[in-house]
């Protein structure tokens, strides 16, 4: 028994390869739950990183430099641990790295070359991360920049039509987790650390809910959204209404947008976004949800 919910990030391709990877992602994860809830997430993260569809691990957007830093966190809802890799180079799978550091050590938060040490000592082999269309991507912005012009690719996915940030909450009937992973938004500057491994800012989970966010990371952070909606939930919201008021309250506090999925201790599910795409694949008891669809509250915000 069990839920996992999945994220492809926002302004994902809905198209039918990049939702088969979400897919692939959530049974994996679900054949892995008998094994930990804690063991089923980072086994569905590891499918997106895998995959240079996603901007996370293998495919990562690349930063000024034309590094792909990424950043990457795991949260256990029941005992309160968290574990973070932040702005981490060259290994292809950072939420294996946090999950270790969770496991083997008191810290929650490596960084850099730290971060990149831990995971070497740890036997994670040394990888590339750069996917060719990304290096191509990221030399184009960087001439349109040295003209003067703005860059022309997606701030989320480097490229049209392609993935982002990934983010999945798992329920097992009693015990609720969340873990995030990506390689931040493009042309970032070199060192820039987003929302992912930002405890209450991208992601949140506690015996009451476990959620995960995406969107520009600096405005989640600064309003705590992930923390918020737990909240919400605690106060008696309902999970969509908790992800729903959370992106009306970002977009008010900040003038951000974004794509919210949320689960509960009944299990109660919550997704929603007002930017872009952001599809979400739902597994419930070994079984893909048929047509599910996060909420698209863009219309209701724009007044459209
Ligand atoms: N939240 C991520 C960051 O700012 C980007 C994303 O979700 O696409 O690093």
């Amino acid at each position: 028994m069990g839920i996992i919910a999945i994220h492809g990030g926002l302004d994902t391709s809905r198209e039918k390869p990049y939702l088969e990877v979400l897919q692939e992602a959530g049974l994996k994860g679900y054949q892995l739950l008998d094994r930990g809830y804690i063991q089923a997430l980072e086994a569905a993260i590891n499918t997106l990183e895998d995959s240079p569809k996603f901007n996370c691990g293998y495919g990562s957007v690349l930063n000024l430099n034309g590094v792909a830093e990424m950043d990457a966190s795991i949260v256990d809802g029941a005992t309160g641990r968290f574990s973070a890799v932040a702005a981490i180079r060259q290994i292809r799978n950072p939420i294996s790295v946090a999950r270790r550091l969770m496991e083997k050590t008191g810290q929650v938060l490596l960084a850099g070359q730290g971060a990149f040490e831990f995971a070497q000592k740890e036997g994670f082999p040394e990888g590339n991360c750069i996917s060719e269309e990304q290096f191509r991507a990221w030399q184009k912005g960087k001439d349109r920049l040295a003209r003067g012009m703005s860059p022309s690719q997606n701030l989320f996915t480097g490229l049209e039509y392609r993935g982002d940030t990934v983010g999945c909450v798992i329920w097992d009937g009693e015990n609720l987790g969340a873990a995030s992973s990506t390689g931040g938004v493009s042309l970032k500057m070199p060192g820039r650390v987003g929302d992912t491994p930002c405890l209450g800012g991208g992601i949140f989970a506690s015996r009451t809910s476990a959620v995960v966010c995406t969107g520009v990371g600096e405005a989640f952070v600064e309003t705590l959204t992930a923390k918020y909606v737990d909240e919400e939930i605690a106060g008696g919201a309902h999970p969509q209404q908790a992800v729903e008021q959370a992106l009306k309250r970002l977009d008010e506090l900040r003038g951000a947008q974004g794509g919210i999925l949320a689960l509960d201790y009944r299990g109660r599910i919550g997704s929603a976004f007002n930017a872009g795409q952001f599809p979400v694949v739902v597994v419930i008891d070994g079984m893909i949800k048929e047509n599910f669809e996060p909420v698209n509250l863009r219309p209701v915000l724009s007044g459209e």
